[in-house]
């Protein structure tokens, strides 16, 4: 494996050897300290691509000024071993002056898909997160990248940025990993204390069992969010930010679950605030 910390011609010369020797190259862009979320898009793309490139960039842009940029866990060198023993290829870990002019003043902006949700509530990340794959995608040109469905926004957000902007890249999203109890895996998990641990359950639990009141057929969206709700509302450790059910592709408003759909929630446990969702109906991977 070829780690390099920020040289992007190093990259690029890196990235022209990768595809001179083994047809086509997958992406998959973290913000690093590694879970098995992240190795299951990684195994994915290993497993569909001649070559893997990883990278590992907490990128500043997709935080705002009162987030946790500063607090991010972050550990580069466990990540790395973890890659290695994956059989990635590259893993390019850039630190934000290698990415960003110091009067850097482009960006972009997905306007529809991007703006509820965790839009409404985080000001300017999208923005971010468009900004920095964009730039990942100029900079390395793979033939596909890799997200999960962990942040279902966000991939359908870079799934509309891709068709609106012709990029010529396949997106692919990768199911969510969960803990043994529901918990979905998150590098933000480690912020929890014990009882926020317990607590946070609560998240997948509620929406496997609307998942269920779907599945029994109940079609009503106010009824489906209303047995998140219940759940959720029980717990004083728990402060909902949203809970939303939409139109799975451009995240529009449902009254009734008429096509495939998804089930979203954005939920703080003391300082953490977590998301997790589930599909209903069949979704395009
Ligand atoms: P992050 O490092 O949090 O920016 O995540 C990098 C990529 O890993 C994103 O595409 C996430 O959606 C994905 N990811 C994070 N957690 C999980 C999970 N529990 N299951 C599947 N994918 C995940």
């Amino acid at each position: 494996m070829i780690r390099i910390d920020g040289n992007i011609a190093k990259l690029r010369e890196a990235v022209r050897c990768l595809r001179k020797g083994s047809g086509s190259i997958g992406l998959v862009p973290t913000m690093g300290y590694l879970h098995e979320g992240h190795l299951s898009l990684v195994r994915k793309s290993i497993s569909e691509n001649g070559s893997t490139v990883v990278t590992i960039f907490v990128n500043p842009l997709q935080f705002g000024p009162n987030e946790d940029y500063e607090a991010y866990p972050r550990d580069l060198e466990k990540d790395c071993l973890l890659l290695e023993k994956e059989g990635v290829d590259i893993v390019f870990c850039p630190k934000p002056e290698d990415l960003y002019y110091p009067d850097h003043s482009t960006y972009v902006v997905e306007e529809r898909v991007s703006r509820d949700l965790c839009g409404a509530s985080r000001p300017g990340h999208f923005r971010g997160v468009c900004t920095i794959v964009l730039k990942l995608f100029l900079l390395i040109g793979p033939d596909r990248a890799y997200f999960g469905e962990k942040d279902f926004q966000q991939l359908q957000v870079i799934r509309r940025m891709v068709r609106d902007l012709n990029v010529p890249v396949e997106i692919r999203g990768c199911p969510i990993v969960r803990e043994k109890d529901g918990l979905a895996l998150s590098s933000r998990n480690v912020y929890l204390s014990p009882s926020e641990r317990l607590s946070a359950v609560a998240l997948s639990r509620s929406l496997k069992a609307a998942k269920e009141l779907y599945d029994s057929g109940e079609k009503n969206a106010g009824k489906i969010i209303g047995c998140v709700q219940e759940e959720l509302l029980s717990d004083p450790a728990l402060r909902v930010e949203y809970i939303e059910l939409r139109d799975a592709e451009e995240l529009s408003v449902l009254e009734t679950v008429d096509k495939p759909a998804v089930l979203a929630l954005a939920v703080r446990v003391g300082k953490t605030r977590l998301i997790d969702n589930v599909k209903l109906g069949e979704v395009e991977a």
